[in-house]
């Protein structure tokens, strides 16, 4: 890129480094930024480094927050009984949309795969199982329905059963393999009325 200067192509460089960011994009993204002004590039980069620095996992369920506990753990109106166990927070956020779910969460941080070599103890698991200790009488089992999401529902529910605990599992509506993120509300709302105990 020796045709640009070099913070400009450093710019690039940095912006390409994003997930789902091409060179293509970088480019613009780097030459929109380059007209913004100055302010509003201060406010970004400061949104950037301030969200970095403060957010940290919720002590309870382990989404990602810039307190302590999260908003959903503080909130004495939510059922705390019932716990769904998703595999990142922006399925949570998916969830939260329907505005239809009472109960708090887990976040997993990432589901079994043994071909990528992610074992039980790479995501939060033990954590989950330490919640149950207090009164819980449903976990819901909200991963996603691709090999990896299934494995994981699987293993929790061999893991839970003795407890007594009741488990289910979202109902199959939700398309193999698909990000929870990207389903819309009625079809997520449908998956958790639709549920089946384990
Ligand atoms: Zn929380």
């Amino acid at each position: 890129m020796d045709y640009y200067s070099s913070q400009i192509s450093k710019l690039i460089e940095e912006l390409s480094s994003l997930p789902g960011i091409g060179s293509k994009s970088a480019q613009r993204l780097a030459f929109h930024i380059l007209n913004m002004p100055i302010e509003e590039v201060r406010k970004f980069s400061s949104a950037v480094i301030e969200a970095r620095e403060n957010v940290r996992y919720c002590r309870q369920c382990y989404t990602l927050t810039d307190n302590d506990l999260c908003p959903i753990c503080r909130n004495a109106n939510r059922d705390h009984k019932t716990i769904m166990v998703v595999e990142d927070t922006r399925d949570l956020a998916a969830y939260e949309k329907t505005n239809k779910y009472e109960g708090v969460y887990h976040v997993l941080h990432g589901a079994i795969s043994p071909m990528l070599g992610i074992g039980p103890n790479d995501i939060r698991l033990k954590e989950l199982m330490q919640r149950l200790q207090e009164d819980v009488e449903e976990v819901i089992i909200a991963t996603n329905s691709s090999l990896e999401g299934e494995t994981t529902a699987m293993y929790i529910s061999k893991l839970i059963k003795p407890t007594g605990i009741k488990v289910s599992r979202i109902a199959s509506g939700v398309p193999v393999g698909g990000d929870l993120e990207y389903i819309d509300e009625m079809t997520l709302y449908r998956a958790l009325e639709g549920r089946t105990e384990l």
